[in-house]
């Protein structure tokens, strides 16, 4: 079986290896709970879709809520890469990076005036408006500044990314975007607005997308718009047809970048729209695969009643639990866990659970594993919406986190402290 992560996470006899080094090395090295990646993964990644893309005016936005960490940043940032933010905080961490405020769009249905006033004076790129409450709050703000604000509308193109409910952003009935049907009139406002300028159209539909249809139907829809919005005399300058391209977590078969660009450009070549610049805001198709989550097994609870049918539980007790990494609880997400050395006893089933005070809190169940307690295990496919979404819940401080860069080894977040935890709060006099 290939391992989601391949070629970068491979098995060497018994031990896993991530670009190379054993993960329970790093894991003794470091402690767990500890989030490894691999950047030269995350470049491949990047390249994938800068490389379908060579030659035709574009732009590569990584929407970093997905792994938000500044070496991330950094690293994307160094291979020309813009971003697509959704916050102040984001921003901040952008430019704390090195990234190019040129190359943000803000993207976010609540952008406060803070928030717009901060992107205004960083200078970037563009704002992806999602109301018309939004666009008046914005020209405010930019002619305060003596500012132009440049705009896309995100519209909503109502169709079905057939993907989860929870992270499908593109049907009518999601918070996200303006009704196709209300767009036209949105931007004629948006033209008549002197602190706007508008420059582009935004559509992002959701995300762990595995088919081509939803995208290919939601660029011919904005099309559709961005020949009425010109036919009304505003010129639209690009099409960004946001993130959401899905990665392979057990047996999904994602489209490759590679492919979802080249559709992309055939359809706006068919359309007459070969010269548009084209924006994308992959998040989770860049890191998601580059990274893993290592923890160590605490404690073995086999059933009592060894029952092994329907119903009988064995939990494998880890040292990281739903505040390291939210997305099983959250979305029932399942995602592989592998030993970091494999040994050679009979596997059982497993629900591999952490340590947090509630029955939502586990990483994987039904787990064919060969574990004992002090054996290190690996959550796969964790580069994505992990770190990202780490709390403290439990007052469990939060997990450290390595990049690997081929022979290098480089600690890029320190453990959190309990200390930091509560260094905010204050006791009442
Ligand atoms: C989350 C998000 C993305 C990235 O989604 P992925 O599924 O991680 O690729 C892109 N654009 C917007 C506006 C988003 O909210």
């Amino acid at each position: 079986m290939t391992l989601p992560g391949a070629p970068f996470l491979a098995r060497d006899g018994a031990d896993l290896r991530l670009e190379g080094h054993a993960l329970a090395d790093l894991a003794r090295r470091f402690g767990t709970p500890l989030y490894v990646y691999a950047r030269r993964a995350m470049l491949a990644a990047l390249q994938a879709y800068q490389h379908a893309l060579r030659g035709r005016p574009h732009l590569v936005c990584y929407a970093m809520k997905a792994n938000s960490s500044l070496a991330v940043l950094q690293t994307f940032a160094q291979a020309g890469c813009g971003f697509d933010i959704v916050s102040g905080g984001e921003l901040a961490r952008v430019l704390a990076a090195g990234g190019d405020p040129a190359r943000v769009v803000f993207s976010g249905v609540g952008k406060t005036r803070a928030e717009m006033r901060q992107a205004l004076l960083a200078g970037v790129r563009g704002f992806n408006v999602e109301s018309l409450g939004e666009l008046d709050r914005l020209d405010e703000e930019a002619r305060a500044l003596g500012r132009r604000a440049p705009v896309s509308l995100r519209v909503n193109p109502d169709v079905d990314a057939g993907t989860h409910p929870y992270i499908s952003t593109g049907l009518k009935d999601n918070k996200f975007g303006i009704a196709h049907g209300q767009a036209l009139a949105a931007y004629c406002h948006a033209a008549s607005l002197p602190g706007l300028q508008v420059v582009g159209i935004d559509c992002h539909i959701g995300s762990q997308i595995t088919q081509l249809e939803p995208y290919l139907d939601a660029l011919d829809r904005v099309l559709d718009l961005v020949e009425a919005v010109e036919a009304a005399g505003i010129p639209i300058h690009h099409v960004d047809v946001g993130g959401g391209l899905g990665i392979t977590y057990t047996d999904e078969q994602p489209p490759a970048a590679g492919e979802l660009v080249a559709r992309l450009l055939q359809r706006l070549d068919a359309r007459g729209h070969g010269r548009r610049e084209l924006l994308l805001e992959p998040g989770r198709s860049l890191v998601g695969n580059a990274g893993v989550l290592l923890t160590e097994v605490l404690y073995l609870k086999p059933d009592p009643e060894e029952y092994v049918g329907e119903g009988g539980r064995n939990f494998c007790i880890v040292d990281a639990a739903m505040n390291d990494l939210l997305r099983p609880a959250m979305y029932e997400a399942w995602m592989a866990i592998e030993p970091c050395v494999q040994r050679a006893t009979p596997p059982r089933r497993w629900d591999v659970v952490g340590p947090v005070c509630e029955s939502g809190d586990w990483l994987g169940r039904n787990r064919l594993l060969a574990v004992a307690s002090g054996d290190i295990l690996a959550v796969l496919s964790a580069g994505a919406y992990g770190m990202a979404m780490a709390s403290n819940y439990n007052t469990r401080p939060r997990a450290a986190e390595v990049m690997l860069d081929g022979e290098q080894v480089h600690l890029i977040r320190e453990r959190e402290t309990v200390q930091a935890l509560f260094a905010q709060e204050r006791l009442i006099p």
